[in-house]
């Protein structure tokens, strides 16, 4: 299996997509964002400086990011593809990401981009709610999406929590990082070749089946 990368702006389904694909393909979801807000729970070294840079919707430094990340897909867990989900953010991340694939003898895969109208990601930041232990996520502004129980996930019955980024007023500061320094890694993909598109505004269902015929059609062209 290919690795996938999802460029998407916040809200746009990344960590929905990436664990429906965990449960039917098998391999990790590694997100940078669940990885920075383990150093936070964790106090780790820097954890008071990424509290600080995710709850201003800015971009946490480069170094960091690169740290955490090459730790992260070192381990053998990745060796049959991943799903990376809030990595690369800029183009310098993007440039590194690919050293890093060299390093580690891996190909970059299928790039993803999660296309969604800015007024439904707003609305499905104010709603949501994420598992706090298994990292499924709901949304008490869609019906569909609300949990069974209040305040309980459906799937491990442990307790769901917002995250403090998310409020209208923090995802308006990432939507803007988003499109300054996350959009332009877009085209550097396009020119390899590699670069996918969605429509990720239509339900977790629609654009799973979509990613889903990418795949099939790639891994069927290379058999
Ligand atoms: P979603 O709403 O789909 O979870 P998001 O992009 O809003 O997407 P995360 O990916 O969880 O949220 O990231 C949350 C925050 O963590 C970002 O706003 C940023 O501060 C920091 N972050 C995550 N990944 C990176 C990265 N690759 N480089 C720099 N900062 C990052
Ligand atoms: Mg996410």
């Amino acid at each position: 299996m290919k690795n996938i990368i999802f460029v998407a702006p916040p809200a746009a389904g990344k960590g929905t997509l990436a664990n429906l694909l965990k449960g039917k393909y098998h391999i990790p979801h590694i997100s940078t964002g669940d990885i920075l807000r383990s150093e936070i729970e964790k106090g780790g070294k820097y954890a008071e400086y990424i509290k600080e840079q995710i709850n201003l919707g800015k971009l946490v430094s480069d170094d960091i990011i690169f740290e955490l990340l090459t730790e992260r897909l070192s381990q053998s867990d990745c060796d049959n593809g991943y799903i990376l989900d809030g990595f690369p953010r800029n183009l310098k991340q993007a440039e590194a990401y690919d050293e890093i694939l060299k390093k580690l003898n891996k190909d970059i895969g299928y790039v993803i981009v999660l296309d969604i109208d800015k007024e439904i990601a707003k609305k499905r930041i104010i709603g949501r709610l994420n598992c706090s232990n298994c990292g499924a996520v709901y949304n008490y502004m869609f019906e569909e999406m609300k949990p069974k129980k209040e305040g309980i996930c459906d799937v491990c019955n442990n307790l769901l929590k917002r995250r403090d980024d998310d409020n209208e007023e923090t995802f308006n500061k990432r939507y803007e990082t988003y499109l300054e320094q996350t959009e332009p890694i877009i085209k550097y993909y396009e020119d390899k070749g590699v670069l996918y598109r969605i429509n990720s505004g239509k339900g977790k269902e629609y654009a799973f089946t979509e990613i889903e015929k990418i795949i099939n059609q790639k891994e069927l062209n290379s058999d």
